[in-house]
């Protein structure tokens, strides 16, 4: 096999059941635009082009995967050379699915990047490191990205899978998480509203009198004395409204 570039979070899923199993859970259908992250060496691109999906399309950093990806004859396949964290995926379509096994080390910037893009994505499948997968579905202790995405998706935790499923190993476990996007998702600004989910889960020791006004804090019907981690999910979209207004 090729070099592969620890940097750029090259781990190759081996499995053949495992890449399968990925694809159904995207429920392909005929007329689907599928966007994938991170193509490598092309095993989930070439798996997903076994559907009935009518264009794939697959963002690969690397120039020398960009090269093997281009190899693979499928009319359905364009294959793009970009960095999928600040990609604008709504160039590529309306109502986008996204698939990736992605580079572990800016998992996070590509889940930022998806719900900034949510307008144009409908659903999403990442395998990322377990730890991450347990944020991002709020199963292990909640950050602000737990609240930014599930604000606008519906999350689930589908698998998690052991490192020997890989090539190279990667040192920790990985999971599988599934974003799907929520009917009537609020309508809020991206850039203010991860401003202030970071503030607020950067203090978890201070009281909430001593991160933002207190008759804000009334309004939105909270005690002032409460330290951010007593809230839950409604309450903090509350405080952001109230505070947004
Ligand atoms: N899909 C393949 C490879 C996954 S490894 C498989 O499952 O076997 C992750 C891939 O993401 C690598 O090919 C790596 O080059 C690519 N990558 C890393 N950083 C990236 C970025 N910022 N944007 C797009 N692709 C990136």
């Amino acid at each position: 096999m090729r070099r592969l570039k620890k940097d750029l979070g090259q781990h190759i899923l081996l499995s053949k059941g495992v890449l399968k199993k990925l694809v159904e859970f995207l429920e392909v259908s005929g007329d689907d635009r599928v966007v994938e992250i991170g193509g490598g060496t092309g095993n989930l691109t070439r798996e997903i082009l076994k559907t009935d999906v009518r264009e794939v399309f697959t963002i690969e950093i690397d120039p020398s995967m960009v090269e093997e990806l281009k190899k693979i004859e499928d009319r359905r396949l364009k294959v793009i050379e970009a960095d999928a964290t600040t990609f604008d995926l709504c160039s590529l379509g309306q109502d986008l699915k996204l698939i990736g096994n992605l580079p572990y080390n800016v998992a996070s910037l590509i889940v930022e990047n998806t719900v900034r893009y949510r307008r144009c994505v409908s659903l999403a499948l990442f395998m990322v490191q377990k730890e991450v997968a347990l944020r991002i579905t709020g199963k292990s202790e909640p950050g602000w990205i737990t609240l930014f995405v599930n604000t606008f998706y519906r999350t689930e935790y589908v698998m998690s899978l052991p490192p020997k499923f890989f090539f190279p190993r990667p040192r920790v476990e990985s999971g599988v998480v599934r974003l799907v996007r929520r009917e009537g998702y609020p309508d809020i600004e991206t850039d203010r509203f991860k401003t202030f989910l970071t503030k607020f889960f950067s203090r978890r020791k201070r009281k909430l009198k001593n991160l933002f006004p207190e008759d804000s804090l009334k309004e939105a019907g909270l005690d002032p004395d409460l330290r951010p981690h007593q809230l839950s999910y409604d309450e903090i979209l509350k405080l952001y409204n109230v505070l947004e207004r």
